[in-house]
C-alpha cells in the first residue's frame, strides 16, 4: 500500500509574502475576514442600489416641474381642489400633514375677513391618487437659487408606475382646465419683473373691461377692433406669403384719453392678455426688450408704453450723463421687426408725444397703423354723460345743457367742428367730474370750469 503523499506546499522560502505565517496568525485571519465580509456587505449593498435604481427606471416614471414652468402653479391649485369622493367633497390633500398657504383677495378693498384661503401642499413628500391610481408627490425647496432673484429654486416631482404613465397627462389637462376656468372673464396683465426681467402676471387677473366702458371718438374704436379681428383671421394668408404675422398699433394722444384703458379693453375682448413693458422704465435695456420679446406670453398684445422714451434716448450720448440703463431707437427698431421680434405677435405701442417719434417707426410689420386718441370730443362727452346719467336725465335735456357749457367754455369743439384742440378737456377729466358728482348731473354742469385744462404740452 503506497501512501500518497499531500502535495507539498510551497516553501515559504519560494513565496514573496510570509503568507502561511501571516494566515497562521489568529489576529491577522479574523482581521481579515472581517475585512472580507464588510467588503462583500458592501458590495452587496451597492448591487442591491444599483438594482433598486434600475429596478425604479424601469417600473416607475416621473416628471420634474420647476417652479419657473406655467403648470407649476397650475399644479398646486389642482392638487388643493377638492374633489367628490363617494358623495363627501374631500381635498385631494386630506391626508397631508405639511401645508401651505397663500392668501389673496379680488380686491384691494376686500376687508380682511373676505380674503380667500387655499392650503396648497407643502414641501416633502407624500403620496396622492388620482382616478384610483396612486402617484407620488415631491415638492422640493433646492439648496441652489436663481442668480438674479435670489429666490430658491423649487420643483414638484410626480412619480408613478409606469404602466399609469397616461395618469400625468391627464392631471396636467385637468390642471391647465382649471387653470383656463379661473382666468374666464378676466385679463392677465404680465410685466417684466426682478433683475431678470422675466415675464410674471402682475397681480391678479382683473375683471375684464368692457369695450363699451372706453369712449372714443367716433369710429375709432370700431376701426381698430375690426382691424385687429381681421388681422387674426388672417393667420394663413400671412404663413402662405412667408410673412412674420405681425401687426403693430401706434396710439398717440394726451394723456388720459383712454388709450391704456382701451388696449386693457380690447384684450378683454379677444380674450387675450397684455405683456406691458414700460419703455421709459429704467433697466429695460436693449438686449433685456429683445430677450422679453423672445418668450412673450402666448396670446397676450403686447403693449410698449411711452414708445417716445426710446427716441429721446437715442440723442442722448455717454457724455450727457446717458448710461445706456433703458431702451434706444435701435433696440427698440430691433425688438418690432429683428431677430428677436418673434413670429407672431400684436403690438400697440402708446406715446404722449408724436413729435419726438421717427417716421422709420411708422412701417409695415412695425406700425401698421397709427390712430390719434385725442381730447374729449363733443361725441365722447355726449357718450360719457349718457353711461353716468342716462337713467337719471330723461329727455337729455342735462345732457344738451352740458354740451353747450363746454362748448360755451371751449372745453370741446362746436357741433360740426372736427378738431380737438390743446386747450378741450380730457376724457379722463369729464369722468373725474362725472365721479365727483355721481348721481348729480345739476353738480356737475355746475363745476364743468373745473374741467379747464392745465395746458398740456406736447
Ligand atoms: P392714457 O393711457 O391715454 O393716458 P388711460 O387709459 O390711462 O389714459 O385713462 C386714465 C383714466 O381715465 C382711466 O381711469 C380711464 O378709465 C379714464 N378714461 C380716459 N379716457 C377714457 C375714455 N375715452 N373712455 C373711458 N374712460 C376713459
Amino acid at each position: 500500500m503506497s501512501t500518497s503523499q499531500p502535495p507539498t506546499p510551497p516553501s515559504s522560502a519560494t513565496s514573496f509574502l510570509p503568507l502561511d505565517a501571516l494566515f497562521e496568525n489568529p489576529v491577522f485571519a479574523g482581521g481579515a475576514g472581517l475585512a472580507g465580509l464588510a467588503a462583500a456587505a458592501s458590495l452587496g449593498r451597492k448591487s442591491i442600489i444599483l438594482g433598486a435604481g434600475a429596478l425604479k427606471r424601469r417600473l416607475l416614471v416621473e416628471v420634474e416641474i420647476s417652479k419657473q414652468d406655467n403648470s407649476y402653479g397650475w399644479l398646486l391649485a389642482w392638487m388643493s381642489l377638492p374633489r367628490p369622493t363617494g358623495g363627501f367633497i374631500q381635498s385631494r390633500m386630506t391626508r397631508l400633514h405639511q401645508l401651505s398657504m397663500k392668501t389673496s383677495s379680488t380686491s384691494i378693498f376686500d376687508k380682511p375677513r373676505h380674503a380667500s384661503f387655499m392650503l396648497h401642499a407643502g414641501y416633502g413628500r407624500y403620496f396622492m391618487r388620482h382616478k384610483g391610481v396612486y402617484f407620488q408627490v415631491s415638492r422640493e425647496k433646492q439648496s441652489s437659487s436663481n442668480m438674479t432673484t435670489g429666490e430658491p429654486h423649487e420643483t414638484i416631482t410626480l412619480t408613478t408606475l409606469y404602466a399609469q404613465r397616461h395618469l400625468f397627462e391627464d392631471i396636467f389637462r385637468e390642471a391647465h382646465e382649471l387653470a383656463v376656468e379661473a382666468q374666464e372673464g378676466k385679463t392677465v396683465m404680465h410685466t417684466a419683473q426682478g433683475h431678470s426681467m422675466d415675464w410674471k402676471p402682475f397681480g391678479n387677473p382683473r375683471k375684464k373691461r368692457p369695450l363699451s366702458s372706453v369712449i372714443l371718438d367716433k369710429g375709432i374704436k370700431e376701426r381698430i377692433v375690426s382691424d385687429v379681428k381681421d388681422f387674426l383671421d388672417s393667420q394663413k394668408w400671412y404663413v402662405d406669403r412667408g410673412i412674420p404675422y405681425r401687426r403693430g398699433y401706434l396710439l398717440y394722444g394726451p394723456p388720459g384719453s383712454g388709450k391704456s384703458s382701451f388696449i386693457q379693453s380690447l384684450a378683454g375682448e379677444l380674450d387675450f392678455g397684455v405683456s406691458l413693458i414700460n419703455l421709459s422704465e429704467r433697466g429695460i435695456t436693449d438686449d433685456k426688450l429683445a430677450m422679453l420679446l423672445t418668450k412673450l406670453p402666448p396670446r397676450t398684445i403686447l403693449l410698449l408704453e411711452d414708445a417716445d422714451a426710446a427716441f429721446v434716448n437715442r440723442r442722448k450720448t455717454e457724455s450727457d450723463g446717458y448710461n445706456g440703463a433703458t431702451v434706444t431707437f435701435s433696440g427698440l427698431l430691433n425688438a418690432l421687426d429683428g431677430v428677436a421680434a418673434g413670429e407672431e405677435r400684436i403690438a400697440f405701442l402708446t406715446t404722449n408725444h408724436i413729435d419726438r417719434l421717427d417716421e422709420a417707426l411708422i412701417r409695415p410689420g412695425r406700425v401698421d397703423l397709427t390712430v390719434r386718441i385725442g381730447q374729449a370730443t363733443r361725441y365722447q362727452a355726449a357718450e360719457m354723460w349718457d353711461r353716468f346719467y342716462g337713467d337719471i336725465d330723461g329727455d337729455g335735456a342735462g345732457r344738451s345743457r352740458f354740451l353747450q357749457r363746454l362748448e360755451d367754455l371751449d372745453l370741446i369743439a362746436p357741433e360740426g367742428g372736427q378738431k380737438t384742440s390743446k386747450m378741450h378737456t380730457s376724457t379722463a377729466a369729464i369722468q373725474g367730474l362725472f365721479l365727483f358728482n355721481k348721481n348729480d348731473m345739476e353738480g356737475a354742469i355746475e363745476q364743468a370750469p373745473g374741467l379747464i385744462p392745465r395746458i398740456y404740452e406736447a
